[in-house]
């Protein structure tokens, strides 16, 4: 049997990766600024980590939903206390898309209201839900088009209020940061703007953390800085460092009842397990206090190439921009300098989202790297 063939493919098969860097069958080295799309973020193979699971896969790897997972409520526990949203409830899945998926279900069992509010250039994955909510055609069939979803522009204060008004509105879900769009941020006015159309009109406000969570812009949630209470969160990615895992964080306003939502492999063993050690890891290395002073760092290196035009994002999700198209230049830090970076819905933009174990000495690679090729 062959694979579905639907990914574009680097010619490099890694086989090894320890803390930023990822080794191929060759054994050539290579910087890793991708973090396999934000997923990676205490460092590939961190020794807590393969010690945490490699003990747990001794112990149980999996039983259902239907019996006392005590790790479940620890890792409730855990996201409360670093995040600082304890009195919200957790629900675990697998995945991003899955997390978006259960959210805006949740907001319309809530409301009972059936539209959604989104955004230009927005990714919230391609279950049916979340993808009607991205604002890429292409990727959604016939069968996703059933939703109804009304796509407003950033800043548009006027297009939102127009989209509240056609009604039965269940939810406005928005990235703090977009990621595949290409790094365009909410204003705080914006959000706050949002938060207040949502509560007048009794609709949900999803914040997607999915890309932009887990501590990658120096707060737990990139949207902590905004002064807003989401309704409901959604997470993944690196939360589990590269072990499967996506949540939704619930306001108290929401009830729970038995079968509302439901998994197979949602908080698994394994998957608790990985999340623990991801926060166990961002507390002891104090890695969130070190991320303002690297985005710092990297703005200025950036500062010295004049074919980057500007420098988009937060944290350690940021975004190169330049005024031409990006694919060759990615190429070449790959195949000439060894060093992965990500792409986006921006064709001139190369999106930076390394381990957040990443160093000022490995930023500096990147730039070396940039100003040989350019
Ligand atoms: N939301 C956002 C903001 C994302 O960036 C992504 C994935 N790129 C998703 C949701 C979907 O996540 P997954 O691929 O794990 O389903």
């Amino acid at each position: 049997m062959k694979l579905f063939d639907v990914y574009p493919l680097y010619e490099v098969t890694p086989t090894v990766a320890k803390d930023v860097w990822i080794y191929d069958k060759e054994g050539t080295k290579y910087l890793d600024l991708y973090g396999g799309h934000t997923v990676i973020s205490i460092g590939h193979s961190h020794p807590e980590f393969l010690r945490n699971l490699k003990n747990q896969l001794d112990k149980i790897t999996f039983y259902s939903n239907a019996v006392q997972n005590p790790l479940q409520h620890e890792l409730a526990q855990e996201i409360g206390n670093i995040s600082g949203l304890s009195e919200y409830k957790l629900f675990l899945c697998s995945t991003g898309a899955e997390a978006v998926e259960n959210a805006l279900k949740l907001a319309s069992f809530h409301t009972k209201k059936r539209k959604v509010i989104s955004f230009t250039k927005a990714f919230h994955g391609r279950t049916s839900a979340a993808v009607s909510v991205s604002d890429y055609a292409n990727i959604r069939s016939p069968l996703n088009n059933q939703h109804e979803v009304e796509f407003v522009k950033l800043e548009d204060y006027e297009g939102l209020e127009k989209a509240f008004a056609k009604k039965d509105i269940a939810a406005v879900i928005i990235e703090p940061i977009q990621g595949v769009g290409g790094l365009d941020q909410p204003s705080n006015d914006f959000m706050k703007f949002i938060d207040k159309l949502c509560k007048k009109n009794q609709s949900c406000l999803i914040i997607d953390e999915v890309q932009s969570g887990c501590g990658r812009t120096g707060n737990y949630f990139a949207y902590q800085p905004n002064s807003i209470s989401p309704t409901m969160i959604t997470i993944a990615k690196g939360i589990g460092n590269g072990f499967p895992i996506g949540g939704v964080l619930i306001s108290p306003e929401i009830n729970s009842s038995y079968g509302l939502l439901g998994t197979t492999f949602g908080g698994s063993y394994l998957a608790c397990t990985a999340a623990l050690t991801v926060i166990n890891v961002l507390k002891k290395e104090k890695l969130l206090s070190k991320i303002a002073s690297l985005e710092v760092y990297f703005k200025n290196r950036a500062k010295e190439l004049s074919a980057i035009k500007n420098v988009k994002g937060r944290g350690l999700m940021l975004g190169l921009e330049f005024d031409f198209e990006v694919s060759d230049l990615r190429k070449k830090l790959l195949y000439e300098h060894q060093i992965f970076a990500g792409g986006s819905a921006d064709k001139n933009l190369i999106r930076i989202l390394p381990p957040l174990t990443i160093k000022k000495q490995q930023i500096d690679m990147l730039f070396d790297a940039l100003k040989i090729i350019l």
